[in-house]
């Protein structure tokens, strides 16, 4: 039996479907459309079983409404989770099939949801899942899609370490000090790319072997990713995988500050408090990782790239503000950025953690 921790069911619809073609289970968790559809990006994975799966969107979904919210978009949270069968789908027409039935069921929501690439996600993954559903975002540029969105998603994450720098450290100059990334795939890599350039002191990692010889392209440490996050660092930059902080790892942090582009990198929100007193400054999450959000939801709304980067840039502004608030209030910057969103949400600061089933739709 798999333990799947607390979930707050606070949701609009949750919907989990057994896919007609492929057998695999489709589930999409509309957190809110208070703002507008729910955006989120569709997850391809190997669960321990199903109710892992809905785990995952349940709470993913629920960040995306923050994320959406902070940065100001007209847009609500969703998430999209398609259960791979273990060690993957035996050939390609399988992974088609399960794509084309997710879009069935994207369809079916009648565009309160919108899709986009998450992990195990490609564009051309989305091309299919459009094959049954208008409503997908993120296409590949020479199918009318927006693009790639972790470079805007790495700008996003340096503006924002410049901030955490300045408060942490009083200049946001990123140049001599020791940054940690955690995971170099598409944000990552580009994270790294972008801070390499300023002249920051890089130790980075990957569980794939191949990442060492970008390391070394780019002059920079490698660290064992066994241990990444425990290394001494100013900052750390979780890139892969959410929950790098639980209630066993927080004790063996070495960092002066976090931030990066991983969704819920807190295993729960008691972390935050665990990381102030440790004297760590946390810089959440959905604040500072939705500049690819911001990219995909021009394909939404139509604004054009130089608007998308001013957006991008200016979460370098929204992250100072939030740390600014969390110190002079005492309260922890995982707080002040809920409260943020909250405000944009219409909702009173700092919600009841009462919770109301979410409608199940088998
Ligand atoms: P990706 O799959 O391209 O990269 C993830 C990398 O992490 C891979 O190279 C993988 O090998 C590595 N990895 C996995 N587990 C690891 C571990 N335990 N230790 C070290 N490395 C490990 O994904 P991405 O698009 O770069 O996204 C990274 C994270 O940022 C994800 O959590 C994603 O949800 C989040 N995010 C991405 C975007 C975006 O624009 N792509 C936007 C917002 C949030």
């Amino acid at each position: 039996m798999v333990s799947h921790g607390h979930v707050s069911l606070d949701h609009e619809r949750v919907v989990a479907r057994r896919g007609e073609r492929s057998g695999a289970t489709a589930i999409v968790a509309i957190h809110s459309t208070r703002l507008g559809p729910a955006l989120g990006g569709v997850r391809i994975w190997s669960y321990h079983d199903d109710a892992e799966g809905l785990h995952d969107a349940i709470r993913l979904s629920a960040g995306m409404t923050l994320k959406a919210a902070a940065a100001g978009l007209e847009l609500g949270g969703g998430k999209g989770v398609i259960c791979m069968p273990e060690g993957g789908f035996a050939d390609a027409e399988a992974r088609r099939d399960a794509l084309l039935d997710f879009g069935d069921l994207v369809e079916s929501l009648g565009g309160d949801y919108v899709t986009a690439e998450d992990v195990g996600a490609s564009p051309e993954d989305l091309v299919t899942i459009a094959e049954r559903t208008s409503h997908v975002t993120g296409l590949p540029a020479d199918r009318g899609g927006s693009g790639d969105p972790s470079p805007l998603t790495a700008l996003g994450v340096e503006r924002a370490i410049e901030a955490c720098l300045e408060e942490r450290f009083g200049s946001p100059d990123p140049a001599g000090r020791r940054i940690a990334i955690v995971g170099l795939g598409h944000v990552g890599g580009a994270l790294a790319g972008l801070l390499a350039e300023r002249g920051a002191d890089l130790a980075v990692s990957d569980i794939a072997d191949a990442s060492r010889e970008r390391a070394g392209e780019l002059g920079a440490a490698w660290l064992d990713p066994a241990t990444a996050t425990e290394s001494e660092c100013d900052v750390l930059a979780p890139c892969a995988l959410g929950g790098v902080v639980d209630h066993a790892s927080v004790h063996r942090l070495h960092c002066g500050a976090i931030c990066g582009s991983a969704n819920n990198q807190l295993a729960d929100d008691s972390m935050a408090a665990e990381l102030e007193r440790r004297g760590i400054l946390y810089a959440p999450d959905f604040l500072v990782n939705s500049g690819g959000l911001i990219n995909v939801a021009r394909e939404i709304h139509g604004y054009g790239a130089a608007e998308a980067l001013g957006m991008v840039e200016a979460i370098g502004d929204s992250t100072r503000r939030v740390l600014a608030r969390a110190r002079s209030e005492s309260i922890t910057p995982l707080d002040a950025a809920r409260d943020l969103a909250s405000a944009r949400l219409g909702e009173p600061e700092r919600p009841a953690a009462d919770a109301t089933l979410p409608r199940l739709v088998a």
